[in-house]
């Protein structure tokens, strides 16, 4: 029988983990993308003042083992913040609430270990198709990448507003469905060649604003009531997160030295400021508003969920760092309370600062 593998979600990254978990010999059962109801369940049977993707990914689990899943994967290890623990407690407070399922924790520090589970659930063979799971991972990860990053260039130059959307969605879904690494070439070709066609506004001058901050609240649109494509495609801003889901699945795994470096470098730059590392993207979020200007961004915007250590601890090293620098900053505190309405009121105040900012700078 077919082992049945669940993660939870994070942005795009249920593309690259299904293509890994499928090659490995197992079924992805991929949970409902994050929405209203898997949040009250995850909300419901969490600690209150956990951090909100704690309760969102929890949520997720709830949903995955009602789809009929029997073994759980999550990501743990020796993180300073919480996220290192994520795993080990929600599978406890899931088996409290009676589910029955296997645990695949995979961290650095039990590499042998997850290797011993896995062949015992997916049987001896595993080892030998691994190479070729990791290629397909890879490449489906720098192709929904390349899509994101395009889309997010395109939606506040696009003449019509939803078309680089619609484009990246049926893109988006035939990379899923491509099942070999010449496939998810072919489809990134075909991409290029429709994404060349879309009409655009040639004069279009958008703001440019870099966001920051906690890595599943910037990923995940359900966490950051579509943060990202609001920007884009409501108030025609771009928009360039420090981080995405690519970095995200590929730096832990060492399959593109890039972005060791950039972290490297981003530390470096920081210690100045923080020279702890408090295990989160505390390096990322600082070295994003040190260089925003240099990179010749507008703004910045900071966004965290309530609890998050790391991203609380930058916000006390924040206004050192922009100290005299005049630049246009909107830090944005994510819980399950917060409003669309009163998220929205706060982006245009923020905008309309960041527009005068660059009118008085021209
Ligand atoms: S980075 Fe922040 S939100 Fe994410 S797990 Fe750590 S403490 Fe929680």
């Amino acid at each position: 029988m077919t082992v049945k593998v669940a993660f939870p979600h994070m942005g795009n990254a249920c593309i690259p983990l299904r293509a890994l978990v499928e090659a490995l010999g197992a079924e992805a059962v991929i949970p409902a993308r994050p929405n209203v109801e898997t949040l009250k369940r995850g909300v419901l049977h969490a600690p209150e003042s956990v951090c909100l993707p704690f309760k969102a990914t929890l949520g997720d689990c709830l949903d995955a083992l009602e789809r009929g899943a029997d073994v759980l994967a999550m990501v743990c290890g020796m993180w300073a913040c919480r996220f290192g623990n994520y795993g080990l407690i929600q599978h406890m407070i899931l088996r409290d609430l009676g589910y029955r399922f296997h645990s695949l924790l995979v961290g650095r520090e039990n590499a042998g270990e997850v290797v011993e589970t896995m062949r015992r659930l997916l049987g001896p063979g595993f080892l030998q198709r691994v190479p070729k799971a990791l290629a397909l991972f890879r490449a489906k990860a720098a192709a929904v990448d390349e899509v994101e990053r395009w889309t997010r260039w395109a939606r506040p130059r696009e003449e019509c507003a939803g078309g680089a959307d619609a484009l990246a969605a049926r893109f988006l879904k035939e990379l899923d469905e491509a099942s070999t690494v010449a496939r998810v070439r072919e489809v990134r070709r075909f991409f290029r060649e429709e994404a060349r066609g879309l009409p655009l506004d040639g004069k279009a001058n958008p703001l440019r604003i870099r966001l920051v901050g906690e890595l599943y609240v910037l990923l995940e649109p359900s966490l950051n009531h579509d943060l990202v494509r609001k920007l884009g495609s409501v108030y025609r801003v771009e928009v360039h997160p420090v981080l995405s889901t690519y970095r995200w699945l590929l730096g832990p795994l060492w399959l593109d030295p890039r972005i060791q470096l950039s972290g490297y470098l981003a530390r470096r730059r920081i210690r100045p400021y923080l020279p702890y590392v408090l295990g989160g993207e505390e390096h990322m979020t600082l070295s994003g508003i040190l260089t925003a200007r240099r990179d010749g961004f507008h703004g910045v915007i900071h966004a965290f969920p309530l609890t998050c250590m790391p991203e609380n601890i930058c916000r006390t090293v924040i206004p050192g760092i922009l100290v005299g620098g005049r630049l246009p900053y909107l830090d944005l505190c994510f819980d399950e309370h917060t409003s669309a309405a009163g998220l929205e009121t706060r982006l245009e105040a923020f905008l309309d600062l960041v527009a005068s900012s660059r009118m008085s700078r021209q």
